[in-house]
């Protein structure tokens, strides 16, 4: 399917690995020009020639970090008029309840709440006054079911997830929809990451470990990040401008409801 979107300019956050680095290479391929970001430079540039090399398409790396103004300015700089927005940034950490501080919990909510909130309120208004838009937000199964253990992801993304839903409903009168992309297990550095510490508490083996969290996906396996970029895309495309303030769950059947 010819996704409609070439020629388009996508602003993709958090992008030299994994799920924001597959959505910007899937948006690339559909020719779309994209503006990447991430903090550690070496890692942006090498992505950023890899996409090259991929795709025929503008793309220009921000080596930044998306959650302070500073850096949202140096992206906005970039690009100020962009046709997609995927917001994304790494996770909090996981913990106890009883363990985490106010300042914790500060962090988390601008890491994962405020941060996209911002780059929305800089971007959807002329979004709207061009008749064009897509903003997507890299969330978490973890608004529809949360974690234990993730209990800052479980209440930042939540509050996104509430604080962008009126605004979705505004936006797409005017072809400009906010949808939310909810992962759950992709086979990322950060699940490679989690699943290890997991192995060293529990004192197994981190293969048995990955087994063992495999086992409780009715999938059977970890989702790929192309899988993830591939839905990604398609929330960009011209053919979702009817979806709006919608949360689309990727999650190899974990999630037991029906609705
Ligand atoms: P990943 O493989 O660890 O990649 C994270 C990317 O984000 C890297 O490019 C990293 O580069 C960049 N990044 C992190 N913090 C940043 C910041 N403050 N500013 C700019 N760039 C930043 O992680 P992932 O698995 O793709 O996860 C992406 C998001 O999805 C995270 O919020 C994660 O919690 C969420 N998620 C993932 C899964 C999963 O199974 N993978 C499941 C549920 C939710 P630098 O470190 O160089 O900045």
């Amino acid at each position: 399917m010819d996704l409609g979107i070439a020629g388009r300019t996508a602003i993709v956050c958090a992008a030299s690995k994994g799920l924001g680095r597959a959505t910007a290479m899937q948006l690339a391929k559909e020719g779309v020009n994209v503006i990447i970001s991430a903090r550690t430079k070496a890692d942006l540039e090498a992505t950023a020639d890899e996409i090259r090399k991929a795709a025929n398409v503008r793309v220009e790396a921000v080596a930044c970090d998306v959650t302070t103004d500073e850096g949202r300015a140096m992206i906005l700089k970039a690009c100020p008029n962009p046709d997609i927005v995927i917001n994304n940034a790494g996770g909090p950490p996981p913990g106890d309840f009883k363990d985490f501080s106010l300042d914790d919990w500060r962090k988390a909510v601008e890491w994962n709440m405020i941060t996209p909130i911002a780059l929305i309120k800089s971007t959807v208004y002329g979004m709207m006054d061009r008749k064009w838009g897509r903003i997507l937000n890299i969330t978490s199964q973890s608004v529809k079911a949360p974690i234990a253990s993730l209990e800052l992801s479980n209440g930042a993304r939540a509050g996104l997830t509430g604080a962008v839903a009126v605004m979705a409903r505004r936006a797409v009168k005017y072809n400009v929809t906010i949808n939310n992309i909810l992962p759950g297990p992709f086979e990322t550095d950060r699940l490679r990451g989690s699943t290890i510490k997991a192995a060293q508490q529990q004192g197994i083996p981190v293969e048995k470990a990955m087994e063992l969290r495999k086992a409780g996906v009715p999938a059977g396996r970890f989702g790929q990040p192309e899988e993830f970029g591939a839905a990604a895309a398609f929330m960009c495309s011209e053919h979702a401008g009817f979806i709006t303030g919608q949360n689309l769950l990727l999650d190899g059947g974990i999630f037991p409801g029906a609705l």
